[in-house]
């Protein structure tokens, strides 16, 4: 906490997350940008995290030109960095809290499987921020310990009804924060959880998943900002939800636009020309790239 004019006021702490599945591109640099620029303005911190825990997909080298893009842009971080596959004790530690109160269930099924109860029960699912919303239940003891005998793999599912029952009426009064980029106009928004139907929070892959990892790291890291792309804005609904089961404290959101090619397309990784990489190597300036996203010292 640090004092301001007579007040008490809590630091500002934001972060940028990269996973390093690819070159950050022009998309990357304004998300980075934005989070840093607004850290500056507040006279608050600014904090890199690796979301790596997709450990097929991310890659060492992708990790170590995130480092060297974001210095040569002028981003500058608060070390240690937080690599999130070095942690996953943490994760499992939180999903164990969940287990422990009944809150989330194994999950055996596959996509197909999902699909196939949902055409026979519609009422089980719809359409999702993740494509598909799933409301479903453990399923018999024995029937599952069947499966585990068997090895079958399983994901661990969040329980609406049983986080509905746990948090009974503040279930439904649950709100985020939500601020302009530039820290103006602020709103609650309630928090809808359940479009998300019984989110996936530890996948068969992994263990755990982008959704309790970040949400377990932005508390840890007392995170007070999370400024993030406008594609991530459903996710505040769920992230609310898991800060209220796990007792952390809820950050302020503040969603940018998306970074888009010529043809109004969202930059992808695929998109090697929009790579910072490739734009420094034909002669870009960081300072032409920071122009280029509006931000202009
Ligand atoms: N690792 C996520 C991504 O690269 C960012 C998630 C976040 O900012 O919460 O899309």
């Amino acid at each position: 906490m640090v004092e301001a004019r007579g007040t008490i006021m809590p630091e500002f702490v934001t972060r940028f997350a990269p996973s390093p599945t690819g070159l950050l591109h022009l998309g990357h640099a304004y998300s980075a940008l934005t989070a840093h620029e607004a850290a500056r303005a507040a006279g608050g911190r600014f904090i890199l995290r690796i979301e790596d825990i997709d450990r097929t997909r991310c890659k060492p080298e992708f990790e170590a030109a995130i480092y060297e893009d974001l210095a040569w842009l002028g981003v500058d971080w608060a070390e240690p960095v937080r690599r999130q596959s070095d942690h996953f004790a943490d994760y499992d530690a939180a999903l164990r809290r969940l287990i422990d109160r009944n809150l989330v269930y194994r999950c055996f099924r596959t996509r197909k499987e999902l699909l196939d109860d949902i055409a026979r029960a519609p009422h089980l699912g719809a359409g999702g921020p993740e494509g598909l919303a799933y409301f479903g239940a453990a399923l018999p003891q024995d029937a599952e310990q069947a499966m585990l005998d068997a090895g079958a793999p399983f994901a661990w599912r969040l329980s609406i009804a049983a986080a509905r029952g746990a948090l009974k009426g503040a279930y439904d009064a649950l709100f985020f924060t939500e601020e302009d980029l530039d820290g103006g106009a602020r709103r609650e928004v309630k928090a809808t959880p359940e479009i998300f139907g019984d989110a996936v929070i530890a996948r068969k892959d992994l263990g755990t998943s982008y959704h309790l990892a970040a949400v377990h790291d932005d508390a840890l890291e007392g995170v007070t900002h999370v400024i993030r792309g406008e594609d991530l804005r459903a996710a505040a609904h769920l992230h609310r939800l898991l800060q209220a089961l796990l007792g952390y404290p809820a950050p302020t959101y503040r969603h940018h636009r998306l970074i888009t090619d010529e043809g109004g397309r969202r930059l992808a990784k695929r998109d090697r020309a929009a790579t910072l990489r490739a734009l420094r190597e034909s002669g870009v300036s960081a300072d032409d790239v920071k122009r280029r996203l509006g931000f202009t010292d």
